[in-house]
């Protein structure tokens, strides 16, 4: 019988596809499996469904073993997973691209919108009782239209946000190198994108190369009054530069979608700051996008079981 582990309950449209065919084993806890339960619970599977929750990496396929045929993770990002071990091994791995693209898009907008004009520090401030008047000067915050959004990585999330900034009325830069310009966007060097932006909107997958992008030298040519905001990944920010840059106002505000780690620490200096909003990773958490999620990794994972070309693969060299 064909063995498959799910490393969390995920939403029914996938699951059903699953059962459709075969029958799972599930991880149903709320909280993921720890390492040494995942080590337990993949041996001898032939089929892998993970969250990027999970750490995949060569010891974790060891332990699974030679008949694993599919590794299939309900994200888009798949810097959870050693990509090269799982190549090495002819183990194609999926994920769930463009499905949720205009849910992410849309959490990068909350988030910009969000620190612009202050929402959290004034939700903070009415529920505090501090409301006594309308006032001329009153959590001041800054305005979308006729700024600067600039965009790091001008993929499918990058060019949704692009496209949300036009009925924003924001001028929009990016720096992508092999990206083509749509949506009134224009390409810039990454230092014309920084010395020029009034928000900068980190859209890059994390890899050995964008790893600490985000760093003290990146912060230190962005303008005093430029807004962060992050939905890629915690690991392409240095967070202690980020404490830094904010703490002396050498930036205005951030607002991260991602951490790292994740959970966030609760002693965490950037939970200190006023002008820091962190929220748990929610970009692809609307009820559709995760049952379209589900159901991609359903798909790559049937199609590996089955033996044929997984739909969304990112290494289909094993071919
Ligand atoms: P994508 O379509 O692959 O876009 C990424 C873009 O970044 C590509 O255009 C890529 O260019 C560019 N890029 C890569 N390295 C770069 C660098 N060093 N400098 C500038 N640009 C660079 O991916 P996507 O679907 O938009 O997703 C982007 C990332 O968002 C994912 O990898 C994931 O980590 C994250 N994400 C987060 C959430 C969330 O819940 N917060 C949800 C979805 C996705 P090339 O194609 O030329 O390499």
């Amino acid at each position: 019988m064909t063995k498959i582990f799910i490393t969390r309950l995920i939403p029914s449209s996938g699951l059903n596809l699953i059962k459709e065919h075969f029958q799972p084993d599930v991880w149903s806890h709320d909280l993921p499996p720890t390492r040494v339960q995942l080590l337990e619970s993949v041996r001898g599977v032939d089929g892998l469904l993970c969250l990027l929750t999970e750490k995949v990496d060569a010891e974790l396929m060891d332990a699974a073993g030679s008949q694993l045929k599919v590794i299939s993770s309900m994200s888009v990002g798949v810097d959870h997973i050693d990509v090269s071990a799982a190549t090495e091994r002819r183990i194609p791995v999926g994920n769930t691209p463009g499905v949720l693209t205009d849910a992410t898009a849309d959490q990068a907008f909350a988030l910009m919108l969000s620190a612009a004009r202050r929402i959290p520090e004034a939700e903070r401030y009415v529920r505090a009782g501090k409301w006594i008047t309308w006032s001329p000067s009153l959590l001041l915050g800054a305005d979308l239209a006729g700024a600067t959004l600039g965009i790091v990585g001008f993929g499918r999330i990058g060019q949704a946000i692009a496209k949300r900034a036009q009925g924003f009325e924001l001028r929009v830069v990016y720096y992508s190198p092999n990206a083509k310009p749509v949506f009134g966007a224009q390409p810039v060097d990454l230092n014309t994108l920084l010395k020029e932006s009034d928000f900068v909107s980190i859209n890059v997958p994390l890899k050995d190369e964008t790893r600490h992008l985000v760093n003290e030298n990146f912060l230190s040519k962005m303008k005093p009054t430029a807004i962060l905001i992050n939905t890629a990944r915690g690991g392409v920010l240095d967070q202690n530069a980020l404490y830094n840059a904010l703490k002396s106002k050498q930036i205005s505000y951030a607002a991260l979608d991602v951490t790292d780690p994740e959970p966030l620490p609760m002693n965490s200096p950037l939970l200190e700051l006023e002008n820091c909003i962190i929220v748990p990773h929610l970009g692809s958490a609307s009820k559709k996008t995760r049952d379209q999620m589900s159901v991609l990794a359903a798909q790559n994972l049937i199609a590996g079981l089955n033996g044929d070309i997984l739909p969304n693969c990112v290494n289909s060299d094993v071919y």
